[in-house]
């Protein structure tokens, strides 16, 4: 058998033959090329319009890298014939086999982009002895062939998240398809502005913007807007993951303020001492260590129930009535307005505001948010970090519409990996 009959099998063309295969003598990577021959009587298209179009002349011979074979780099080899089109004037001819002036074929670029889903981009570059560039430019081509195919019809639910890049300095918007059927990233914008998101809406288009049904947010006011504005007929929704973290931050806010305060006050060193205020009957106290005991019980317990009110408040999303949920909701704010610590004071007035967005949530069932964005925060900043060396925004846009578009790939006849 030879080496054409196995080409012939995963790569056939209508119009090209394979020719003779031959070493490449001296290369430092063993490498084989193969010739490829217009097929006789063929006549060659137009790269513009794709017209058969009369031969001009002929460029000289170009080499295209293809899939690697048993350790041996693979190109083809072809002198590009250049067309007189009616239309177009002098033209390079349509390859089938690669889009444009690049070098790598498109089914090698494909290889490399699938490899890239699995590994890193340095990975795939060492494990292929290609270059970072060339797994690059292999990404960046599936991401562009997979945005311009793929199909955005029955979009219903959305999520809106940020993510910090480049050491928290910047912020990127990510806005995901969260149906039940469909997961994906959608969209990736620079910053967290009303612009960002503007630009988003103005991406999908009135109609679509009109089909959502669910939108999910954090409570980012400048969002609250925008959304009320080009979707404002969708239900939106404050999901459980944002809300429990402003309350989690408002816990570490509370310890580290404690923290600092018994510092400030001298009761550090005095932590010890605290054990025999602790253990002395009430009455046995000076006046001034009842003054301290009190004041330290105080302190301790702003920690401690902040906790609980954090833990309380988890009830809340174990309610199916968005009524009931809504009592609950009211019982816990006044209650944590009562508390005298600020951080919580500070999420409770905040819930009370969005009162009705976070009821919301009941309405549109809990699929929705709990946990389909954190689970897409948590990959996203998982290829933001693994791919640290991505400096620009160009990059790092690449590498997460890669990993979380759910992109489509286009059929071929040859399953390469
Ligand atoms: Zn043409």
């Amino acid at each position: 058998m030879q080496i054409k009959t196995i080409l012939n099998r995963v790569q056939k063309f209508k119009s090209f033959v394979y020719g003779s295969v031959h070493w490449v003598e001296g290369a430092a990577i063993p490498t084989v090329e193969v010739e490829i021959r217009a097929r006789v009587n063929s006549r060659p298209l137009c790269s513009k319009c794709g017209r058969p179009s009369p031969g001009y002349d002929r460029l000289p011979v170009r080499r295209f890298e293809f899939v690697p074979m048993w350790g041996h780099k693979v190109f083809f080899v072809y002198a590009p014939r250049r067309v007189a089109c009616l239309d177009c004037g002098i033209r390079v001819e349509r390859l089938p086999w690669v889009a444009g002036k690049r070098r790598l074929t498109d089914t090698y670029a494909w290889f490399l982009a699938g490899w890239a889903k699995r590994l890193s981009w340095k990975e795939v570059a060492v494990s292929f002895r290609t270059s970072w560039d060339h797994v690059f430019c292999s990404v960046e081509r599936a991401v562009s062939w997979g945005r311009a195919h793929q199909d955005l019809s029955g979009v219903e639910a959305i999520g809106i998240d940020e993510i910090a890049w480049q050491r928290g300095h910047r912020y990127l918007t990510l806005v995901y398809q969260i149906d039940g059927h469909n997961k994906r990233l959608l969209w990736i914008g620079e910053k967290r502005t009303v612009k960002s998101l503007l630009r988003f809406f103005r991406w999908f288009g009135r109609e679509r913007n009109q089909a959502l049904k669910f939108v999910c947010s954090d409570r980012w006011r400048p969002y609250l807007k925008v959304i009320a504005k080009k979707a404002g007929h969708a239900i939106h929704i404050l999901d459980r993951f944002h809300i429990m973290s402003h309350l989690s931050k408002a816990i570490d806010a509370v310890r580290a303020q404690e923290t600092r305060e018994l510092k400030e006050k001298g009761y550090e060193p005095v932590l010890t001492k605290t054990r025999w205020l602790l253990l002395k009957r009430p009455e046995n106290l000076t006046d001034q260590q009842d003054t301290k005991l009190s004041e330290l019980l105080q302190y301790n317990l702003k920690s401690i129930r902040s906790y609980l009110l954090k833990e309380e408040f988890q009830l809340f999303w174990s309610y199916t009535s968005p009524y009931w949920a809504g009592r609950f909701l009211d019982k816990w704010c006044t209650k944590t307005m009562r508390s005298k610590i600020d951080p919580m004071k500070k999420v409770a007035r905040m819930l009370r505001r969005h009162r009705p967005l976070l009821l919301n949530w009941f309405r549109a069932k809990k699929q929705f948010s709990s946990g389909i964005v954190e689970g897409f925060n948590t990959k996203a900043k998982l290829t933001t970090r693994k791919a640290y060396g991505f400096r620009t925004y160009h990059a790092t846009e690449i590498a997460l519409y890669h990993a979380l578009g759910a992109l489509p790939v286009p059929k071929t006849t040859h399953e390469f990996f």
